[in-house]
């Protein structure tokens, strides 16, 4: 029914084509079984992998797809539209793709980014530590140098891709006493080996299928040639510098949910009746519906709006964010009233309305929670406008 977003051009038209028919073939018959039993969907992966989606925005160059950011928030939408925790797999492993892609070595670039697109090397980004999450400068995990390697230990948690990926960008400490803080972080892409333990796969109230984990680094020694740009003390820097993409993706993501939870709404007020009509003639079902259609159309301009001027190279960090916040809450918002126009069905995991309502509340979290956003917004309204 409705569509999340529209390509720029023919070529990614065609791209976009192509993957609603992966979904519509190769996925949606799949998900609520994956779903409800927490499976990693390996198969579908597969299908990913042949797709290109796993290089959607590397550079062609480096074996990439090498979409703008527009199409690729439509691809984002349109795959969280049928099941968001796929989206989850492509996208921070694209965080971490773009970290090396914007502040990587040469040689980096060269090594991992083919790897990377053609998902043979998969993974994400691992920041959050069990007492730091917001307030990253705060993590303990530390790097220490020996010789040709960095000897690291510490532990992360809420770390997605982790458990079937074969790598993270690890933020560490490389000097703990260093102030600001943030001039003793640095970055890593470190691949799994000896030390690079995945302690427990996490259970989640949405999110299912894919994998969110605790790890812990034990003497994991990486290779010095893996600390991204090869100079310490950027990491925050570097992991900063690619929120306004990682917000715009997850802005994508609450588009698509938005959407589904609209479209199922729309279909299922046409086809449950009381007193005689069906519900969508009931004027407080119209009210809900009214509403919803008209988040989900504001929720895609922000998005494209955000990632249009993304894509011109502009500053576009409160775009980013009001995106990000605006689609996010319109994927919960809609969600319930979805779940609330199927009434007792909606409860029921026989619908697809209770995944989103479980699904939603992630995208509240993620990439910087809703609440910093409005702070982010409102810092950057003031200093825009300086009176
Ligand atoms: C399913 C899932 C997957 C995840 N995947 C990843 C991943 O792949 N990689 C990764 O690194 N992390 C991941 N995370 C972690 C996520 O990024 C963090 O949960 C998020 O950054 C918030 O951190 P926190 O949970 O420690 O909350 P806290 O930082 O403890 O915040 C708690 C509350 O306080 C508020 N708050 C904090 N500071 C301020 C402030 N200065 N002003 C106002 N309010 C404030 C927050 O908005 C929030 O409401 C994942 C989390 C989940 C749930």
């Amino acid at each position: 029914m409705t569509r999340t977003m529209d390509a720029g051009n023919e070529t990614d038209g065609a791209i976009l084509d192509a993957i609603d028919r992966f979904l519509r073939v190769e996925v949606r018959p799949h998900v609520k079984r994956l779903e409800q039993a927490d499976e990693y969907p390996t198969a579908i992966v597969e299908g990913m992998k042949a797709m290109g989606l796993f290089g959607c925005i590397i550079p062609v160059e480096y074996g990439g797809l090498g979409l703008s950011t527009a199409t690729y928030a439509a691809v984002v939408a349109r795959i969280a539209s049928v099941w968001m925790s796929l989206s989850g797999i492509i996208n921070s492993h694209l965080i971490m793709a773009a970290a090396v892609l914007r502040s990587g070595t040469a040689e980096q670039k060269r090594e991992l980014l083919p790897r990377f697109a053609s998902g043979e090397l998969r993974g994400g980004i691992g920041l959050t530590e069990p007492d730091a999450g917001t307030d990253l400068q705060a993590i303990r995990t530390r790097a220490v140098r020996d010789g040709d390697y960095y000897v690291v230990n510490g532990n992360k948690t809420w770390i997605t891709n982790s458990g079937q990926g074969g790598c993270i960008a690890l933020l560490v400490k490389t000097d703990h006493a260093a102030e600001p803080r943030h001039k003793g972080m640095s970055l890593f892409i470190a691949e799994k080996g000896p030390g690079f333990i995945v302690s427990r796969k996490l259970k989640k109230l949405g999110y299912r299928g894919i994998d969110t984990c605790e790890l812990r680094f034990d003497d994991y020694r990486v290779p010095a040639s893996r600390l991204v740009g090869g100079v310490e003390g950027r990491g925050l820097q570097q992991v900063l510098s690619g929120l306004e993409l990682g917000r715009i993706n997850v802005a994508a993501r609450g588009l698509g949910v938005a959407t589904a939870a609209l479209t199922d709404a729309v279909a299922y007020a046409q086809q449950r009746k009381t007193f005689g009509k069906p519900i969508c003639e009931h004027q407080a079902i119209q009210l809900k519906l009214g509403e919803m259609g008209t988040r989900v159309e504001a929720a895609k301009l922000l998005v494209q709006s955000a990632a249009r001027a993304y894509d011109r190279g502009e500053r576009c960090d409160m775009e980013a964010g009001m995106a990000k916040y605006f689609a996010t809450e319109a994927a919960m918002e809609n969600a319930l009233e979805c779940m609330r126009i199927h009434g007792a069905y909606g409860y029921s995991p026989e619908f697809d309305v209770e995944r989103y309502f479980r699904d939603a509340p992630l995208l509240l979290i993620g990439e910087g929670t809703n609440e910093m956003q409005r702070i982010i917004i409102a810092r950057q309204l003031v200093q825009r406008n300086p009176v």
